[in-house]
């Protein structure tokens, strides 16, 4: 007989996870076959560090994962999917049958920004890198930061304020940082525990907070503003729902509302508003465990319950939050000074984290850097 095979679309965070997770669960009783474009994933929380010379984003080839989990990777990019037929479509023509399929191919990143303002990502921190030197040389007296509206991981934001504060304070130079918050309090999403800490900290670091705000209602006039990209969804053809610029939208146990319960999905690419490697490692291995019960060799999964792990690099002692998501209620969360999780990885994984170097501290990097 032919053996389950399951297609696993995306070879980043929610991908990775969720092949070493399907290799544990069902041993060799599913194929597996990973395709994804990427020779290597990209670990980008520490970008942030990068502008001020104390680590970057570090890049880790993707073949140990591939041939640890006895992989087929066809170095290809999803085109479509034909849930009918059960199979999916490459953009180089090839066809693929499964009998699971698991879509993480992460999001798209959206920004409406003007060209002056610096859009901030792991592939662009050298640009933020100009606005750094140029705060430690004194020639920069404003900066501002606006946290956008929509979908988006808002953390980066905060720490570059942070960190821009003490490479300004360590040259003897003492800019106006300005944060600007659309929501009521910064990162009210999580609860009232997660908005002190973050106002404490912006306080006793003397950057001022402006929330309900947009960048064009501050007064000051800024030298640079500094904002993150938006994430919207990678509109996947085939699956049911007609949006434009669709996130996959996925039901508890991670199998994609309306389809057959034989496709899933994890990561970015799915509907949740905040856009996290912790829960993009959770939905992959609630998607795994699924994608198992449905070969048979697993017994029945229970529904997902996503908790939040982040750390913020505060530019002293990092600060560290989980939040729990209950049902309608949203998300509640609590602050720490140590992370109350095994590792103190900026993403948590379960299976993917043993793949991952050591963390990384504030230190001068010894890591490879983008
Ligand atoms: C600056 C920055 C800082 C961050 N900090 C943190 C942090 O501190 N902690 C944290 O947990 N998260 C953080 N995140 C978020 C985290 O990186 C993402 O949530 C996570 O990477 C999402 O994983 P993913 O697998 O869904 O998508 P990705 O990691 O984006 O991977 C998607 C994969 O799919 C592949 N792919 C794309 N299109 C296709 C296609 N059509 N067919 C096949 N493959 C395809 C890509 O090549 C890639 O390999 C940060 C993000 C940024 C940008």
């Amino acid at each position: 007989m032919k053996p389950f095979s399951a297609v696993v679309c995306g070879g980043g965070v929610a991908g990775l996870e969720a092949l070493l997770r399907l290799r544990r669960l069902a041993g060799d009783q599913i194929d597996l076959t990973l395709v994804s474009p990427s020779a290597e994933l990209a670990y980008r929380p520490l970008a942030v560090l990068r502008p001020f010379g104390l680590g970057g984003v570090v890049r880790y080839p993707v073949a140990p994962i591939v041939a640890d989990t006895s992989t087929t990777w066809i170095r290809d990019t999803l085109s479509w999917v034909d849930p009918a037929a059960r199979s999916i479509h490459t953009e180089s023509g090839r066809r693929l049958d499964y009998d699971a399929l698991l879509l993480a191919v992460g999001g798209k990143r959206v920004s409406s920004a003007s060209t002056d303002v610096v859009v901030f990502t792991d592939t662009s921190a050298d640009y933020y890198q100009r606005v750094a030197d140029s705060v430690a040389n004194g020639a920069t007296h404003v900066v501002l930061f606006a946290v956008p509206r929509g979908p988006t991981w808002p953390l980066p934001l905060y720490e570059l304020a942070l960190l821009t504060r003490r490479h300004a304070a360590e040259r003897g130079y003492d800019p106006e940082l300005i944060v600007c918050e659309p929501s009521s309090r910064p990162l009210d999403v999580f609860g009232t525990a997660v908005s002190d800490a973050i106002e404490n900290l912006l306080r006793e670091a003397n950057v001022a907070l402006h929330t309900r705000c947009t960048a064009d209602q501050i007064r000051s006039r800024p030298d640079h503003v500094v904002t993150l990209p938006t994430i919207s969804g990678p509109n996947i053809r085939g699956l049911p729902g007609d949006a434009v610029d669709r996130y996959v939208a996925v039901d508890a146990y991670c199998r994609v509302k309306g389809a057959d319960g034989r496709i899933f999905g994890a990561g970015d690419a799915t509907q949740l508003k905040v856009k996290h490697g912790s829960l993009s490692a959770q939905q992959a291995d609630c998607a795994a465990a699924g994608i198992a019960h449905l070969a048979g060799v697993t017994g029945r999964p229970s529904p997902l319950r996503l908790v939040l792990y982040a750390s913020l690099r505060t530019g002293a002692a990092p600060l560290y939050i989980s939040a729990v998501l209950v049902g309608a209620k949203g998300w509640q969360g609590q602050v720490y000074d140590k992370p109350p999780w095994r590792s103190d990885h900026k993403i948590v994984a379960d299976e993917l984290s043993a793949y991952l170097a050591p963390p990384a501290s504030d230190a001068p990097a010894t890591t490879t850097c983008v």
